[in-house]
């Protein structure tokens, strides 16, 4: 199992509600989307309207969920959640769009994964807020329109990429999420440090964002793994001796690289000489699916300088060979 995934854990929603920010000024980071959405909202509040339909993308573990509660928090309004896999017929989607009260936040996560005909019942209700679907088969089959009220869908997808451009273009907002810096994640340790009563300083909570691969998510999952550690190897206090004890064990290096990682560059350093390699032939390589490296393994590695993508395929960078003590063969940088 892989510790620093940024997917969720059974069991963790429970804990992650208790430290999950519930309003704008809680959320730590992202200062253009946060003061994006602060007028947006203020603005469609002031109008006594509902919010534009928003798409936020994103790599996992980012706040992309949060982010859509605290949308319906701060309008004042319901949410319901669904995702783009769980709806797998026209009807799913129809009996969570007549469920809605008026003004409700729809979140619907990995939009991406949206059947061909789900996303046919999607436009007319987010463009005119009418249901338009056919029941029955064959001769007997009837088409009825049903008036919807008037909601905000908040989309969630892992790359922008990915959504067929005529739903794309029906979001009127769209906020892409950065990875986090270690003076904001430092912030999440901290905050979430308090309210799980975990005793923590400055440095203590600096090593743990400086090893969670800028993501909020793992920072906290991080967090637990070394309270676990400094409760039962030393006082109970994380420090940043502590800290780094606790996340060499737990094979986390100091770049916040975990074993896939480093799996990955070092299958493109030893395998590929760096590369250019093609995207399939690494997930072979590795025996990872293709989204995964793309959605949830390369976005770090490329935001810290690590590999690059490139019209031929991946590349490593020379830091990447620095990285593992290793150095480059000069052909293989043309
Ligand atoms: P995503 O939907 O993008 O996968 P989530 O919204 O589930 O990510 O975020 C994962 C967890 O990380 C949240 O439950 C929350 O505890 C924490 N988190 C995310 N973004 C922030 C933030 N901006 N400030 C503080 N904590 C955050």
């Amino acid at each position: 199992d892989r510790l620093i995934a940024a997917d969720e854990h059974d069991g963790e929603a429970r804990v992650d509600y208790a430290i999950r920010p519930k309003r704008l000024a809680e959320y730590i980071g992202q200062p253009r989307v946060r003061e994006q959405l602060e007028i947006f909202i203020t603005a469609a509040l002031g109008r006594d309207e509902s919010l534009d339909h928003t798409l936020v993308f994103g790599p996992p573990g980012l706040g992309k969920t949060t982010l859509a509660n605290i949308i319906a928090a701060e309008m004042g309004v319901g949410m319901k959640s669904t995702s783009g896999p769980v709806l797998e017929r026209a009807g799913d989607l129809a009996a969570m769009l007549t469920n809605l009260q008026p003004g409700d936040v729809l979140f619907i996560d990995e939009i991406h994964r949206l059947s061909p005909v789900v996303e046919e019942i999607l436009y007319p209700a987010m463009e005119d807020f009418q249901l338009d679907i056919v029941i029955g088969e064959g001769p007997a089959a009837r088409s009825i329109k049903l008036d919807l009220p008037r909601f905000t869908l908040v989309g969630a997808t892992t790359r922008a990429g990915l959504l067929t451009s005529p739903l794309r273009d029906r979001f009127g907002i769209v906020q892409r999420l950065e990875f986090y810096d270690i003076q904001e994640l430092t912030e999440i340790v901290t905050r979430s440090a308090r309210l799980l009563g975990v005793e923590t300083d400055r440095e203590g909570a600096t090593e743990v964002a400086r090893r969670s691969r800028g993501t909020p998510r793992i920072a906290n999952r991080l967090l637990r793994r070394v309270r676990d550690f400094a409760q039962v190897r030393a006082s109970g206090r994380v420090d940043a001796e502590i800290a780094d004890q606790a996340l060499n064990m737990l094979h986390v290096d100091h770049h916040g690289l975990d074993h896939m990682d480093r799996r990955l560059l070092l299958a493109m350093i030893e395998k590929f000489d760096g590369g250019p390699v093609g995207v399939d032939s690494l997930s072979a390589a590795i025996g990872e699916e293709r989204d995964t490296i793309e959605d949830v393994i390369e976005p770090y590695l490329i935001q810290q300088g690590l590999m690059m993508r490139t019209a031929r395929g991946r590349v490593v960078t020379r830091q990447a060979w620095q990285h593992f003590g290793l150095s480059p063969h000069e052909q293989s940088l043309d």
